[in-house]
């Protein structure tokens, strides 16, 4: 297993009120080792990540936002920025996750400027890539995910692509109930370093986090946990409760997990 830090991520989508939020956090804190040599991120519905902020308290847990435009500021209704995530306290920004890209048409050159706004605004994005299933049926998947790396991180300095986390999550997988393969998931998540590793260099490739997902959950994550490009999981449905969530990182961790 490699040295780099797991990490488990949940994603609730347009999930949980801010009620609901809380009634996360309060079973939540009932299991102090969560985020204890490893890490949490937690990615609320926008409506909640004030609520989160103070929910979290003195808990190891991160949080940031589900999407984020990459202006500033300005005539853009509906919109939220950089720097307003930013003051809610967030880490971290998921970018270009299918969902974004699939049903409201984000591009790739749309998912480059928010990438880059991100990292203006000192936030750390959790970049998606992955392939439909017509895309992995076809033999397309590794091309589509190259040129969706490429095209992201085109003219993205070294300096920043060293603080991008990736998430590889085919988008048939999303969902559905059909998780890949703990083989393929290793296969796409080293294809994704390599070609970090020509757009930049080794040593980088090498020390960011690359995430799976893709109906992860408690059964089904220890096999993805050894696979060694593979560093933990981007979590959507199984991590809407706290038990099964909680579950999803003790069976990952194993006895590295301690619940006190
Ligand atoms: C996701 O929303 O990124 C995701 C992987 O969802 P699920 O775990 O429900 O497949």
């Amino acid at each position: 297993m490699s040295m780099r830090e797991k990490i488990f991520a949940a994603n609730w989508k347009m999930n949980k009120t801010v009620a609901e939020t809380e009634a996360f956090f309060q079973e939540f804190v009932n299991y102090p080792g969560v985020g204890r040599g490893h890490g949490v991120i937690v990615f609320p519905p926008a409506t909640s990540l004030a609520a989160v902020r103070g929910l979290v308290g003195a808990m190891p847990i991160r949080w940031g936002a589900q999407n984020m435009y990459s202006k500033d500021s300005g005539a853009f209704t509906g919109e939220i920025s950089g720097p307003m995530i930013r003051e809610l306290g967030c880490s971290h920004v998921l970018i270009g996750h299918s969902e974004r890209r699939e049903i409201f048409r984000e591009t790739d050159e749309d998912i480059r400027e928010k990438v880059k706004a991100a990292h203006k605004h000192g936030l750390i994005p959790m970049l998606c890539v992955g392939e439909t299933l017509g895309e992995r049926k076809g033999g397309q998947a590794a091309d589509k995910v190259v040129r969706q790396l490429a095209a992201a991180l085109q003219g993205v300095p070294a300096s920043e692509a060293a603080r991008t986390q990736f998430a590889y999550e085919p988008i048939w997988a999303i969902g559905t109930g059909l998780n890949a393969s703990s083989a393929d998931a290793q296969e796409m998540c080293g294809l994704v370093r390599k070609q970090l590793a020509q757009l930049y260099s080794g040593e980088l490739a090498s020390g960011v986090p690359v995430l799976y997902g893709g109906s992860v959950k408690p059964e089904n994550i220890a096999e993805y946990m050894l696979q060694p490009d593979i560093d933990g999981a981007l979590i959507g449905g199984a991590s809407l409760q706290p038990s099964s969530f909680l579950s999803i990182i003790k069976n990952a961790m194993g006895s590295r997990f301690s619940a006190s």
